[in-house]
C-alpha cells in the first residue's frame, strides 16, 4: 500500500491533509486529518492516537497557532489524538459533544472514544474563527448522534456522514436512520463546492452525490419491505438476501444498517417485530 501516510499534502490554499496509518474495512486507507488555515490553523478529526500520526501533525502545524482541535464525532478513529495534540500545542478541543452511551450495542464499547472531552461544544450554525474565516458547525446526526460537519468557505468537512469511498454505517442504538436521512437532506439543500470526508477521496459533485446516497437508502428500504412482504425474516436472513457477495468483515455492519432501517420502518408503522422475526405490518 503506497498511501501517503504521515505526509502533509496541500489540497488547495488553506486546506491540507495528513493521512493516519489506520487502514481497515471501515476506514479505507485510514483517517484523513485536515488542517484548515495558513497563518493560524484548526485541526479537523485529529484521528487515532498513533505517535507517528501525532508527530506528523505537529510537524505539519510547524509551530503555527492552533485555533482549535475539532472532531466530527467520537469514534475511535477520529478523536483520540485530540488529547495528545491539545497537550502538545495548548489548543482547545472544540466541536462535537461527548457521548454518554449506555451499555447497549455491540459497537458501543468498541467504537467510541469514552475519554473525549471538549472544552466547548458547538451547536448547529455556531462558528469559530480560524485564520480570519469562520468554521461553522453543521449538525448532521445519523452515523452518530453527535456528528457535526464543518463548513469553511465553500468546502465542507463531512466526517463519516458522507464519505468518498463507501456508504456510511448507521448502527443503532446511537446510529439512527431517520436522523441520517434528514441530515442528508440538509446537506442536499446546501451549496457547498467540495466535501472533504474523513475517509476516501474528496467529493467534487456534492449535490448529485448526496442525491445518490438518498436514493440508495430509499432503494434499500424498498428492498427490505419487499423481502418482508414475501415472508417474515430475521436480520441475518435479510442481510443474506439484500447484500449478496458481502465482504464477511462487513456482515455485522450490514446487520446494523438493516436494524436501523427496521427501527425507522417500525416507528412509521410499516413493519412489526415478533422476537427475532420482522414482518410487514398488516
Ligand atoms: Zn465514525
Amino acid at each position: 500500500m503506497d498511501a501517503p501516510y504521515a505526509k502533509l499534502e496541500t489540497l488547495e490554499p488553506g486546506i491540507a491533509r495528513v493521512l493516519a496509518h489506520n487502514p481497515s474495512a471501515f476506514t479505507y486507507y485510514g483517517t484523513q486529518t485536515y488542517l484548515l488555515g495558513e497563518r493560524e490553523v484548526a485541526v479537523v478529526d485529529p484521528g487515532p492516537n498513533l505517535s507517528e500520526h501525532v508527530d506528523a501533525l505537529l510537524e505539519a502545524i510547524g509551530g503555527r497557532p492552533v485555533a482549535a482541535i475539532m472532531c466530527t464525532h467520537t469514534h475511535r478513529d477520529h478523536s483520540p489524538a485530540s488529547r495528545a495534540l491539545a497537550k502538545a500545542t495548548g489548543a482547545l478541543i472544540v466541536g462535537c459533544a461527548a457521548l454518554s452511551l449506555e451499555a447497549a450495542g455491540p459497537r458501543a464499547d468498541e467504537a467510541f472514544d469514552a475519554d473525549y472531552s471538549p472544552v466547548r461544544v458547538l451547536s448547529d450554525g455556531e462558528d469559530i474563527t480560524v485564520d480570519g474565516r469562520p468554521v461553522t458547525a453543521v449538525a448532521t446526526p445519523g452515523h452518530t448522534s453527535n456528528h457535526l460537519c464543518y463548513a469553511y468557505g465553500d468546502a465542507l468537512f463531512s466526517g463519516d456522514h458522507v464519505m468518498g469511498w463507501s456508504t456510511t454505517v448507521v448502527f443503532p442504538p446511537d446510529g439512527d436512520m431517520a436522523a441520517y436521512m434528514a441530515s442528508l437532506e440538509k446537506l442536499r439543500q446546501r451549496s457547498d463546492r467540495t466535501y472533504y470526508p474523513a475517509h476516501g477521496p474528496a467529493v467534487t459533485n456534492p449535490q448529485q452525490y448526496v442525491r445518490g446516497l438518498i436514493g440508495h437508502r430509499l432503494q434499500r428500504e424498498k428492498q427490505i419491505l419487499r423481502l418482508l412482504s414475501e415472508a417474515p425474516r430475521d436480520i441475518p436472513g435479510i442481510v443474506a438476501n439484500a447484500y449478496p457477495r458481502l465482504d464477511p468483515r462487513l456482515v455485522t455492519a450490514a446487520g446494523g444498517s438493516v436494524l436501523a432501517h427496521l427501527l425507522d420502518l417500525e416507528r412509521r408503522g410499516l413493519v412489526e417485530r415478533n422476537e427475532q422475526q420482522w414482518s410487514k405490518a398488516a
